[in-house]
């Protein structure tokens, strides 16, 4: 049986995601880039979706990428570094990196 690639449950029969997750997908294109993180953590929120599972889609790094909460971090940093400026680009792995560090520092 295949898997869905974000949340582990049953995918279809021709597919890599399950139809929850397909659903959010469709969300998160339609969210990044517009709006801050809450506005995009409500908009998937918004789907119905149970939290518990949504919480496994933005944390699941299905293609090496990086995760989809990763990503979008990374682009809402860039899009902020260069309101004030700063050349360059965040990337997912980046922000990854700080967020393991910070997850230390908590210890
Ligand atoms: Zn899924």
């Amino acid at each position: 049986m295949r898997q869905c690639v974000y949340c582990s449950d049953r995918a279809r029969l021709f597919g890599r995601v399950c139809a929850d997750c397909k659903k959010l997908l469709a969300c998160v294109q339609e969210l990044r880039g517009k709006v801050s993180f809450g506005q995009f953590l409500d908009g998937l929120e918004r789907t119905g979706i149970a939290k518990e599972k949504l919480v496994k889609f933005l944390h699941a790094d299905s293609d090496g990428k990086g995760s989809i909460q990763d990503q979008v971090t990374a682009e809402m940093t860039t899009e902020l570094m260069n309101v004030m400026g700063i050349s360059g680009r965040q990337t997912a792995q980046e922000v990854k990196r700080i967020r393991a560090s910070v997850d230390k520092d908590s210890d």
